[in-house]
């Protein structure tokens, strides 16, 4: 059989399962499976492809089939133009978290603290950006970390980077940070079960929903905020596209100022931002 004609077959199998793009994920998976660029997979023939590879192949479209997302088959995703290893342990770091990193790089800063880093997407993309700077990420799981830890490595930062095992802030060292960011678990209750496949039935649970109306991290996280913040300190985290009024009232309620809502590429609130004075 062909590349094309194993592609075609793979894509159709894809497509009978629900899959949004079939024909992207198939290509995808082909060139994971190779170890080469998507873009070399037209330079590939048959024969250059090992039984082992298209065993790999076959089981990737399987895993796929049964709506486990790419990023947790490969086990990586890009985020912000860096590669960023991810495993079923932590959330898919998504392109409207971005923007918060967008956001977070319109004023300097020296530190940072990322509550509920998961696969480290955040804060090590904001170290990554700037040289200076030092952060510290906490999270609830312990296998959240280990992921963080191995993409600080490759990313070559593991030494401005510290990872603290804390249900929110409880276990943290008193210090204080010029920057807090966080993309906490925000999605209601009610609303899981509308949720795709793919992130729904594999992505862990805790870090997609609080429970409840979604909100709660937000309380406590505006609440400790000043707290660990510098006095010229700035708190941004992103949001469900329905929570920015109750957010940014929070935000208030704590005494921030210049409290902001972005918008993602689709218009929906998706980032608030304030600072301290
Ligand atoms: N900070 C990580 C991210 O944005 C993890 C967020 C989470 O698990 N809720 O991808």
């Amino acid at each position: 059989m062909t590349l094309t004609a194993r592609l075609a077959a793979a894509t159709r199998r894809l497509k009978e399962s629900g899959v949004a793009d079939p024909a992207r994920d198939a290509r995808v998976l082909l060139a994971a499976a190779l170890g080469i660029d998507r873009t070399r997979l037209t330079l590939m023939g048959e024969d250059d492809v090992t039984d082992a590879q298209f065993s790999q192949f076959e089981r990737m479209v399987s895993a796929r089939e049964k709506r486990q997302p790419v990023a947790q088959i490969i086990g990586k995703r890009e985020f912000f133009g860096l590669e960023f290893t991810v495993t079923p342990d932590v959330l898919d770091p998504r392109p409207e978290t971005e923007h918060l990193v967008e956001i977070a790089l319109e004023k300097p800063f020296e530190s940072v603290l990322d509550i509920g880093l998961g696969s480290g997407c955040i804060l090590l993309t904001l170290l990554h950006k700037t040289p200076d700077s030092r952060g510290v990420g906490c999270d609830v799981s312990a296998a959240a970390l280990k992921v963080a830890a191995v993409n600080a490595k490759r990313l070559g930062i593991e030494g401005r980077a510290e990872f603290v095992q804390s249900n929110w802030l409880d276990a943290l060292p008193e210090q204080r940070f010029d920057l807090i960011v966080s993309n906490p678990p925000y999605i209601a209750a009610d609303a899981m079960q509308g949720l795709a496949p793919e992130v729904r039935d594999w992505e862990p649970e805790i870090a997609l929903t609080p429970g409840g109306d979604g909100l709660e991290p937000y309380r406590i996280i505006t609440q400790a905020a000043p707290r660990w913040l510098n006095k010229t300190g700035r708190l941004i985290v992103e949001i469900g596209f329905d929570q920015g009024e109750a957010v940014a009232e929070m935000f208030a309620n704590e005494g921030f100022v210049n409290v902001r809502i972005s918008k993602d590429y689709a218009g929906h609130d998706r980032v608030i931002s304030g600072d301290l004075t």
